[in-house]
């Protein structure tokens, strides 16, 4: 039955729901199968909908899932809680395709592991027979911090707690995670960025005072982050469901090549690509867009992977990350080395760079400024009436580049990750608008759909007469303290 290991050489191999439960390895690695399951029949799933494609593509990688349990999790994860009976859309615009991932419950791709992911948890506790209350931690940089709110929301036996840095998210993801309510609901703002808030999870999930603590009141941690394996296993999916909407309204014929472009900062999105190319997808290349903070395209043209560098606040926040944790998956599936991704990962932490060739696996980092990001929302807007958001207009940006630099003409599918409402200021600049203020203002929701005529989502059209529940706010040295405190307080049966 296929195992899961630690990238650092952990030396248990445990089951995929094991994985799950526990978000990190003991030894601050990531869980990643042992090897990759028999390659996926393409004909087969272009009948389906996409929590039966889902299942399909997830079952090999989840061999102790039952057929029921993991197809009962897909259907009920991909239901009525998105907004579109398609789950994740096609949308063809500007010569381009948008696989439109921000259909879900809080407006961007977040949603489409973390709908599931909680049904995993619940499973996987009944299969390895913990009944102690699991606190999932998240550290987000806007987006996955709703998402999870809303996917653990009423869950029995869980309790989420939340942190995300202050004055670094859009107000109205600032306005979804701090009105939230329900009792297993929790948020913290971090006086720091969002690598700060990933190196305090990180922290608190092995740290051993911590992890005593923890065990004395009869809970146990996992992570909501794309660190868990259980975020980046339905992520694959919709690579093979984007291929079969291709081939379905002729754009492909079935067996071509694909090309997809993906808005990166935590490298968790668009490794779901490389998994569904090992799986048996025909992908060609996998164009890695970055915005200003391009560690990850300067990566794969240099070979160096450098972290010295200042974080710079853009408009597209969510991709604002210097260390992109699941990187370090595909060092170890390249590689083929635990040892070698530890020294890696170690040189990392002190000096803050390492060396590694991931060339000749299909990836292209490509990067793109600012002002290329907003240009293309107004090029592509003014061309074909479509709207992107920030983070899908970096990659668009990006994919053009590419696109005329190389002379690739294979079919493109862009990942569309979020909707243009959650950042609605700055798709208004791109729009050409005179916009005055910040993204941390409100009300320009309801301008960016006055200007282009078209409703603000009903799942944030009322955010701002909502009671400010959480108002939780610690220095970034003092928020492992405050977990602490937090185990302590936090009702555990
Ligand atoms: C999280 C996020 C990204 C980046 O995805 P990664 O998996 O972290 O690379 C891009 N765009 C949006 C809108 C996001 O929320």
């Amino acid at each position: 039955m296929l195992k899961y290991v630690s990238t650092r050489g952990h030396e248990e191999r445990i089951t995929s729901s094991a994985a799950i439960l526990r978000g990190i390895a003991p030894d601050g690695g990531l869980y990643v199968p042992e090897e990759f399951p028999e390659k996926i029949e393409l004909g087969k799933l272009l009948e389906m909908d996409y929590a039966r494609l889902a299942y399909s593509v997830m079952k090999p990688f989840m061999p102790d899932f039952t057929e029921d349990e993991l197809l009962g999790c897909a259907r009920a994860a991909y239901g009525d809680k998105f907004d579109d009976p398609l789950i994740a859309p096609l949308v063809s615009a500007a010569d381009v395709n948008f696989l439109e991932l921000f259909h879900g419950p809080t407006l961007a791709f977040k949603d489409m592991a973390l709908s599931i992911l909680p049904r995993f948890m619940t499973v996987s506790a009944g299969k390895n027979g913990v009944s102690k209350k699991i606190i999932i931690l998240v550290s987000t940089s806007g987006d996955t911090g709703k998402a999870a709110l809303e996917g653990f929301a009423g869950v029995d036996g869980t309790a989420a707690l939340v942190m995300y840095p202050v004055g670094k998210v859009s107000r109205v993801q600032e306005l979804q995670m701090t009105t939230t309510e329900g009792d297993n609901a929790f948020v913290l703002g971090v006086e720091g960025n969002f690598d700060d808030c990933q190196t305090i999870m990180k922290r608190a999930l092995t740290d051993p005072g911590v992890l005593k603590t923890l065990e004395e009141r009869g809970a146990t941690f996992s992570s909501a982050n794309s660190i868990n394996i259980g975020r980046l296993i339905p992520q694959t999916a919709y690579y093979f469901y984007a291929y079969a909407l291709m081939v379905k309204k002729g754009a492909l014929k079935l067996g071509a090549e694909v090309n997809f472009t993906v808005p990166t900062g935590n490298f968790g999105n668009i490794l779901a690509g490389y998994y569904a190319k090992k799986m048996g997808l025909p992908v060609k290349k996998l164009i890695c867009a970055s915005n200003e903070n391009k560690v990850l395209s300067d990566f794969f043209n240099s070979r160096t992977y450098d972290k010295n560098r200042p974080l710079i606040m853009t408009a597209s926040p969510s991709m604002d990350i210097l260390v992109s944790s699941n990187l370090e998956r595909l060092l170890f599936h390249v590689s083929k080395d635990a040892g070698r991704v530890k020294a890696l990962m170690d040189s990392l932490a002190v000096t803050g760079v390492y060396d590694f060739d991931a060339s000749g696996h299909g990836f292209e980092g490509v990067c793109a400024t600012q002002e290329e990001m907003l240009r293309a929302i107004g090029d592509v807007f003014a061309k074909s009436g479509y709207v992107m958001d920030t983070h899908t207009a970096v990659a668009y940006a990006s994919y053009e580049k590419y696109a005329s630099a190389a002379g690739d003409k294979t079919p493109n599918v862009i990942l569309s990750t979020a909707s243009p409402f959650k950042f609605a200021f700055d798709v208004l600049k791109g729009l050409g608008e005179d916009v005055e203020g910040s993204g941390a203002d409100c009300g320009w929701p309801e301008k960016l759909a006055a200007r282009i005529g078209v409703a603000v989502p009903p799942r944030i059209s009322n955010l701002e007469t909502r009671t400010v529940r959480h108002t939780g706010r610690r220095k970034k040295e003092d928020a492992l303290d405050y977990i602490k405190e937090f185990i302590n307080i936090i009702q555990t049966r």
